[in-house]
């Protein structure tokens, strides 16, 4: 700051947290989905069975780095760096294919208490209906939201249970990490893919938690932290007929979406924190800064970034794991192996679902830059207001709410190999 004293203290010094550079990277965004999307139809209807990877030699490539700021095509990875991205995302987003299981959501059905959850859906749907009748709305949630709000309940208090350190089985007594120790054939059988060693610190007996990442065992041990709520939790919205997406954050985080087919988008559930509807948790409520938040479905993957970060250059960590059109390109590989078996017509489906979404992504950015705006004029608040108020979709303002004492420092909250 010292070695600038050419600029005047205070004003242009604010004007630069707009962020010119964050601006135009939004606009690339934006472009390069709407490019995205216009290849993927035109590879489509090219060629049934042809590569979609873009050609290398597209006369994009040939453009300069500034000229070829505005559309992005999808690159194949070169570097190894990329190519284990990619390779990671591919096995990533291979978790909620896994769901699709009629054995596995039979056994899961009959853990969840189906009567229960059914009334309690059904009492605050007609609560939440009546309440909207007498102000005059149409309500905002359908039958199906409410639940999933009930099952995210009974899930938090009733079915699973959150594990820092394991008791000691002899004594009860508090363990204390030791490091990760190798799975025993038995774990590596029933899908442990990282063993935590405990030892107590009464008795001195070593504890093994096996952190499982097959969904058929977490309904067996119900517990764990972060990932395995999370696998456990989206599993069983699928099995209560939602369509589920399993959301991996790179800052090592991972949740749900559910689709919300009153509302025609994809809602944020945190399962951990019980928490519906609450995108912005992570990063205006607790702090955060998120780089990737990659959402994987049985339809494919998505880059849901921008509705966790709604203000990249206060909460976006920085995206260096991977350039963007490789990050794209590995998207798209997804997508494409998910679809490949649908018909034209779920084809077109998802394509305007993709659409939506992106509209709906872009208007969060377009929100954020907007408020930006005006905390730089006050003047134009009025004017700001009038168009926040168009984004008809989130109820997840109440910022107090999502504040919770759970913060991201916690070792507490981390295995022996600090992962969550
Ligand atoms: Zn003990």
């Amino acid at each position: 700051m010292a070695e600038k004293p050419q600029r005047a203290p205070r004003a242009p010094a604010t004007a630069s947290n707009l962020d010119v550079a964050e601006l135009s990277k939004d606009f690339e965004n934006l472009m390069r989905s709407k490019r995205f999307n216009d290849f993927q139809q035109q590879s489509q209807n090219n060629s049934r069975t042809g590569s979609p990877a873009p050609s290398q030699s597209s006369h994009l490539s040939t453009l300069s780095p500034a000229a070829r700021r505005l559309p992005i095509m999808p690159q194949h990875p070169q570097e190894t760096a990329s190519v284990k991205f990619c390779n990671l995302l591919r096995v990533l987003s291979v978790t909620p294919t896994k769901y699709e299981n009629p054995g596995l959501l039979d056994e899961a059905l009959t853990v969840i208490p189906l009567d229960r959850l059914y009334a309690e859906a059904d009492d605050d749907h007609q609560i939440h209906q009546a309440q909207s009748a007498s102000v005059g709305k149409k309500p905002q949630w359908g039958y199906q939201d409410f639940v999933i709000q009930s099952l995210l309940k009974w899930f938090k208090n009733s079915f699973f249970t959150w594990v820092n350190n394991p008791q000691c089985s002899r004594c009860f007594m508090p363990t204390i990490a030791y490091g990760m120790v190798p799975p025993t054939p038995d774990e590596t059988a029933r899908g442990a893919t990282r063993v935590e060693g405990y030892k107590c610190s009464g008795c001195g007996t070593l504890e093994r938690f096996p952190r499982y990442s097959d969904v058929w065992q977490l309904l067996q041990t119900r517990c764990g932290r972060g990932g395995e709520w999370a696998n456990c939790f989206t599993m069983l919205c699928r099995a209560l007929g939602s369509r589920v997406r399993w959301v991996w954050n790179s800052e090592d985080h991972v949740w749900t979406e559910v689709y919300s087919e009153h509302q025609r988008r994809w809602v944020h559930v945190d399962a951990c924190e019980g928490m519906w509807d609450k995108p912005r948790l992570y990063t205006e409520g607790w702090g955060w800064k998120l780089s990737y938040c990659i959402a994987f479905s049985i339809d494919g993957a998505t880059d849901v970034t921008r509705r966790y970060v709604r203000n990249a250059s206060k909460h976006g960590a920085k995206r260096n794991r991977v350039p963007e059109d490789v990050l794209l390109w590995g998207i798209y590989e997804i997508r494409r192996l998910r679809r490949e078996k649908l018909s034209e017509q779920e084809l077109r489906r998802l394509r305007k679902e993709d659409e939506r979404e992106e509209r709906e992504l872009r208007m969060f950015t377009t929100t954020a830059l907007a408020a930006e705006i005006t905390a730089l004029f006050p003047g134009s608040s009025r004017l700001i207001r009038g168009d926040e108020q168009k984004t008809p979709l989130t109820q997840d303002e109440d910022a107090a709410q999502w504040v919770h004492p759970r913060q991201q420092s916690g070792s507490e909250n981390t295995g022996p190999d600090g992962r969550r």
